[in-house]
This record gives C-alpha cells, structure tokens and sequence, in this order.
C-alpha cells in the first residue's frame, strides 16, 4: 500500500537541553502497515512514525524512509562519502555501510532508532571512529548513526565538579571547557584529542592517569540512553549510588549494543598542584616490569606509570627528539601529582626503587618544558611506530603486574618465531599491554599471520590470569578469544542480557560477544583458572 501524508508535530524540548522545535514530517512513500510511537520521558509520546518493513529497500527508498526522521543534509547515501565510514581505528577491516545519518538532537535519533526497529535495520552508531577494535565498523546491511553533530557542553556544574555533555563531545574538549575553573576530566586515551565522550563510554575506556584516577567508568555519574524502541532511559545519577541495579556499570563498556548514549554527565576533578615526572632506564624488560610491581607493591599510586621496550624507544625518539635513551632494553615514566611535599617525597622513594631493581639510570624532568617532552614521545609512540612499517597491529591485552617481565619475554620469543617485529608502548602500571605487530598487509598471508599471533599473545595474557583486553573493547577483534575467556555458559548470559534491551540484535551485531557455532569456528576452548585443556596442542 502506497500513502502519502504530512505530519506536524510541536515539541517541547526539555527545559535549558533541547530547544523547542517545530518539525515538518513529510511521510512519505512506504507500505503501511505498522505504526512506530516515538516517546520522551520529559515530553511523552512525541509522535508516530508509519512505515513499513522492507529490508530488501534499495537506497533511494532507504533515503526517503530516513527522511522522515531527518533533514537531508543528515544523510549521507552517495557512495564515495561513505567510503569515510568503512573503517575505525582497525582499518585491516573495511566495510561500506548503506546509508550513514547524522542526528543533531536525542529526538532525530529516537526517530532513526524506531525507523531500525520497525524495519530491522543494522545500527552502528559511530563517535569520531579511533576504535581499535572495530567497534564501529559497520554492518553490510546497515547504517552508521554518527554522533559527530552532537558535540556540545549542556551544562557544567562547579560546586558539584560535573559537566553534562553530548556524546559527541571530544575527550580533551571537556577538559578544555573546564580549565578556567581550575578542573579537568581525568580519563585519558592517547586519542583525546579526537576521540568522543560517547565512544569512550561504550568502550570504558583508559589512558595514562587512569592507575590513580580510574577508567571512564570511575568517572561518569550518569547516561541517558535511547533504546531501540526509541524511548529515553536515565542511568545513574548526581550522587554516588542510585537504587536500583547498578545498569551504568552494565552499560559503560558495552560497545553500542545495549542502547545509543546521548547524554553523559562526567565527574570534573581539581587540576593537581604540582606533577612531576622521573624516566627510569633499564637494560632488560623483566627489570623494568619489576620495577612497577615494586612501585605499587611500596604503596605509591603514581599519576601513570608508562613502559617502552627498545623498538618503541627508537622509533619515538626518531619521530620527536625527546632525549630517550635509545640503547636501552625498556624505559619508564612515572608521573606523580599532589601536593609538591607529597611530589617529592615520593619522587624519592621511586628513585630508589628503580635503582633497586636494576635501574642502570634514572632522570627526573627538571621543569615543566621537559615533562613535556619526556610525555611527547610517548605521546607519539604510536604514529612513531607506524613509520617503521607500512601497517602496524595493535594489541589491547591486560595482565597482572607481576608477571610484566615473563610476559614481555615470551612475547619477544612469540616475535622471533613469527618472524614479525614487535614493539610495545603501554600503560604498565594497569598492566594493560599493547604490544604493535608491524607487518605489511600487501604481502600475501602477512594478516593472516599477524591476527595469529596476535591471538597468541591474547592466550599467553590469560594463562598467566588476565583477560583480552584491558581498553580497546572486543568489537570485531577479539571476538574468537571470547570463546577462550569465557564459558558456553557465560556466554548465553551476555546473550541474554543483550536480548533484554535489544531482541532482534539490531545494536552493533556481530560485535563482542561470540555464538557457539563461531565459537566451534573459532575452534577455541575456554581457560579456566589459567590452565588450557590439553596445553600440549597447537591452538589460535
Ligand atoms: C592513536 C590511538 C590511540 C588510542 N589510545 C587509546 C588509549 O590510550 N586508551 C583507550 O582506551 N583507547 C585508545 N584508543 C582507542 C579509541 O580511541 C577508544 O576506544 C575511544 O574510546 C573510541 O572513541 P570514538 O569516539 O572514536 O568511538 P568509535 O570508534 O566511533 O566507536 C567505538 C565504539 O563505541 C560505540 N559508540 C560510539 N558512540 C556511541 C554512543 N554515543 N552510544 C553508544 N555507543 C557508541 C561504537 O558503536 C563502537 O562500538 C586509541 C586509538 C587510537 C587511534
């Protein structure tokens, strides 16, 4: 059935967060047969959508199915356009989605999100695109929903030390509307500079003063969250706990298949008094790697503690000249804030634990133009490492401190058997390692290889009690080594949870949490308490 009509629609936005609108609704050509009720929980039923179902659509009528929900400058259908969106951060995958829209208010994307519902459309929702996992790469039959328009500060609140932000707010963008007050938002990524508050939610994501100050989790009061119905869910709140289960846990971290965040209220914290950084130097990774565990075992909590074996120090101090020592088997920085009492205090302390465990020299940043540089490098270690080879692999493994140095070890041999370089840049006092495989994906075969052995050091992490990954997310990447983390059982939970807010899988699929029959695939076998079944075999 072919019908025609237009729809007006006045809507009351919430007081001080969405403008009033008068929107113009043109629906156009579809078979009607089902009637879409978009909700708000401030405004009520805002208005119905009628469409039909037509997962066959060929773009054009996809078009003119979204424009009902949005403007035509928020749709992006031609095919060179949406070649930008085929990739995240791991762009070995590509995949070209149908349609890409970008909404500029919660009620466009309740819109779009009824519209996926009602017609079993993919959603993807996209923040700046720097996951290295594949998070946000999308699905052959789906859409992207891209956050990028929604990048504003809605509200800051000094007393409280809380910002409410849209998701497409850039990480460093926060801390850099709040520095006249003397505040900033901890949650660093080395991305901060691109990446969204929105993606770094859905992938809970780290960076260097995550050891003292927490992940993104430790960092956020509240979400509001679009559900695929199209309906408004707040999460959390302005105090530290709410009643209730404890769903902003369950959703930070949950990769875009649970609900779209399109609010976020962060926790600002006062700007240190004083940072100081120490560069301790090690002829070998074991010592250096002890040398963290002594450093937290002792009591300290620095700022971040960041380790780089000699390929990674080479490559950094080629690419910006910050003094590194290049013949050094690993280096660490160390970072503390706090008052400059407690600074220099334990300044001292951790030159003497370097030193302790084999230091062969320690340097510690003399003002604040060479902290700087000492960060710069480190800063930079990635793009660094991407001029030695024409594609790098980066792995997002965690493992318990103490076992840095057997790791890194076996990490080298894993390296030589290969025949692939590895270089490793990461946060060593979360234990959270990133080892970088530089391979060439020209050469035939050389991926493939290279996702080997990234699997097997993803294994070695678990055998010795840590799990795949520690900020990246599982997205696309890790999703065969689910099946190696957890149990049948454990699995099916996750499923089931994800059905309770998402039925027809329709958030991100094919993302993060593996089925039983890729996990027979995979040919992967769950470790349990670190002790592989049948460790004798070869497996990957
Ligand atoms: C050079 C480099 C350095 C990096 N360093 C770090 C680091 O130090 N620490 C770290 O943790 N990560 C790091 N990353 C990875 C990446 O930056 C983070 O995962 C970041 O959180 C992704 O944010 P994004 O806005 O780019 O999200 P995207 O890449 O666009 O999306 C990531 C995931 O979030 C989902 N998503 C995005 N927005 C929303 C939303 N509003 N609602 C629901 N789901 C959403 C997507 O569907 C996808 O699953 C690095 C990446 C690069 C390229």
């Amino acid at each position: 059935m072919v019908n025609l009509g237009i729809l007006a629609l006045a809507i009351h936005g919430r007081p001080g967060f969405i403008p009033t609108l008068i929107l113009l609704y043109c629906a156009v050509e579809c078979e009607y047969h089902e009637e879409v009720i978009v909700h708000n929980p401030y405004m009520g039923r805002l208005f119905a959508l009628q469409i039909g179902d037509n997962r066959e659509m060929e773009t054009k009528q996809l078009v003119r199915l979204f424009s009902q929900a949005l403007p035509a400058d928020s749709i992006i259908s031609e095919k060179t356009s949406l070649r930008v969106y085929e990739s995240d951060g791991l762009s070995a995958y590509r995949q070209p989605p149908r349609l890409v829209v970008l909404p500029e208010s919660i009620i466009e994307i309740q819109a779009v999100m009824a519209i996926c519902q009602s017609h079993a459309i993919p959603i993807v929702s996209r923040g700046a695109g720097t996951s290295l996992s594949g998070g946000a790469l999308p699905h052959k039959d789906g859409i992207v929903l891209s956050l990028a328009r929604m990048n504003q500060m809605l509200e800051l609140d000094v007393p409280n030390r809380t910002a409410t932000v849209q998701p497409g707010m850039r990480n460093l963008a926060i801390s850099e509307s709040v520095e006249e007050h003397g505040l900033y938002y901890a949650p660093d990524p080395s991305s901060q500079i691109a990446c969204t508050i929105g993606g770094n939610v859905a992938e809970n994501a780290g960076g260097v003063h995550c050891l003292k100050y927490g992940l993104t989790l430790h960092n956020i009061l509240g979400l509001q969250v679009a559900t695929m119905e199209g309906d408004l869910i707040d999460i959390g709140g302005n105090s530290l706990d709410a009643p209730g289960f404890d769903l902003l846990s369950l959703m930070v971290g949950s990769e875009g298949m649970l609900g779209i965040v399109v609010e976020v209220t962060v926790r600002l914290l006062p700007v240190p008094t004083c940072a100081k950084v120490i560069m301790g130097i090690f002829d070998s990774v074991v010592k250096a790697g002890d040398s963290v565990a002594a450093i937290i075992g002792n009591g300290i909590i620095p700022a971040g503690i960041e380790m780089m074996d000699n390929p990674a120090i080479r490559a950094a101090e080629d690419f910006v000249n910050a003094g590194y020592p290049v013949e050094a088997e690993a280096m660490l920085l160390c970072e503390l804030d706090g008052t400059v009492q407690e600074v220099d205090e334990q300044i001292d302390q951790v030159e003497i634990l370097f030193a302790d465990n084999g230091a062969v020299d320690t340097r510690v940043a003399k003002d604040e133009e060479e902290r700087a540089l000492f960060w710069s490098g480190r800063k930079a270690a990635f793009p660094a490492i991407g001029r030695l080879s024409p594609d790098y692999y980066c792995i997002d493994g965690t493992i318990p401190r103490r076992s840095l140095g057997h790791v890194l070890t076996k990490i080298n041999q894993l390296s030589a058997q290969y025949q692939l370089r590895v270089a490793n840049v990461f946060h060593a006092g979360d234990g959270n390692l990133h080892p970088l495989i530089l391979y060439d994906a020209n050469v035939p075969g050389e991926l493939e290889k290279t996702e080997e052995l990234g699997s097997r050091i993803l294994q070695l992490c678990i055998e010795v009690g840590g799990t795949i990954t520690g900020e990246h997310g599982v997205g696309v990447e890790k999703i065969g080594e689910m099946c190696i983390q957890f149990s049948d059982d454990e699995r099916e939970q996750f499923h089931g949870i994800r059905r309770c807010f998402d039925p027809k899988s329709l958030l991100n699929p094919g993302k993060a949490i593996p089925t039983l029959a890729r996990c027979a695939e995979h040919n992967a076998m769950h470790v349990h308490r670190g002790e592989v079944p049948f460790p004798e075999l070869e497996r990957f």
